[in-house]
């Protein structure tokens, strides 16, 4: 079943980094899981803008369940001034720092998602910490440097449910495409482990199935 073309409209008109054929898959991969394993949430790690958000909101709604979007809102490293990916109408003038709380709400309004999507505001890893919920799908496309990766695997793949589905954000085996984190700290160990099978790859987003 894809997406909802309107749900579709709002997800590519929102800031953020999910390309129109990744975000498709993501939402695919997510109505599997929710279908395989009925009444379990799915969980994001690394919301910023709500782009990715929209297309896993609306699989969540499809699978009549709902989706917790963790992310601290204040940006990733690469978010914050001088860096590449910066966006200078992302920062709150009050404060100088980074805020896309703000815009991450107004795509969850305007997408009519606010019943299914629940922003978890806070520090993924002291988040993941004090969770407790099997989740039939998690994505994660959180903080990108070698630590935050690395406390991501961590603390969020054990709350994925036996049979769910983890879905990756930029990875990269190779490593002229892009930074290696994500592959290095997440995907390798995820399939070392033995615990995840890789099931598909749509440009750099990766999804694997848990099966130990
Ligand atoms: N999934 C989004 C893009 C996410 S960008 C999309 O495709 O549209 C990465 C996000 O991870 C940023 O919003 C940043 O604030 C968040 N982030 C980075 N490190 C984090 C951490 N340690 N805890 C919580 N959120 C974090
Ligand atoms: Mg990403």
């Amino acid at each position: 079943m894809p997406i909802d073309a309107a749900l579709r409209s709002r997800a590519l008109a929102a800031t953020g980094f999910m390309p129109a054929d990744e975000g498709d898959a993501l939402h695919a991969a997510a109505v599997e899981a929710g279908a395989a394993l009925p009444g379990l949430p799915f969980v994001e790690v690394g919301s910023y803008c709500g782009r990715s958000t929209v297309w896993l909101g609306a699989a969540a709604r499809a699978c009549g369940t709902v989706l917790f979007a963790v992310d601290h809102h204040r940006g990733s490293e690469e978010n914050q001034a001088g860096w590449e990916h910066h966006d200078p109408t992302l920062v709150d003038p009050r404060t100088g720092a980074m805020d896309t709380l703000p815009r991450f709400r107004d795509t969850i309004h305007d997408a009519g998602l606010e019943d299914v999507v629940f922003a978890v505001v806070g520090q993924s890893r002291l988040v993941a910490a004090h969770w407790a919920t099997p989740s039939a799908f998690l994505f994660i496309d959180g903080g990108h440097g070698e630590q935050p990766a690395a406390d991501d695997y961590a603390g969020w793949t054990p709350h994925v449910a036996m049979g769910g589905t983890l879905a990756i954000h930029d990875v990269f085996s190779d490593p002229t495409e892009g930074g290696r984190p994500p592959y290095e700290q997440i995907f390798r160990p995820a399939v070392d482990s033995g615990r995840f099978q890789p099931v598909s790859a749509t440009g750099s987003l990766h999804v694997l199935r848990r099966v130990g």
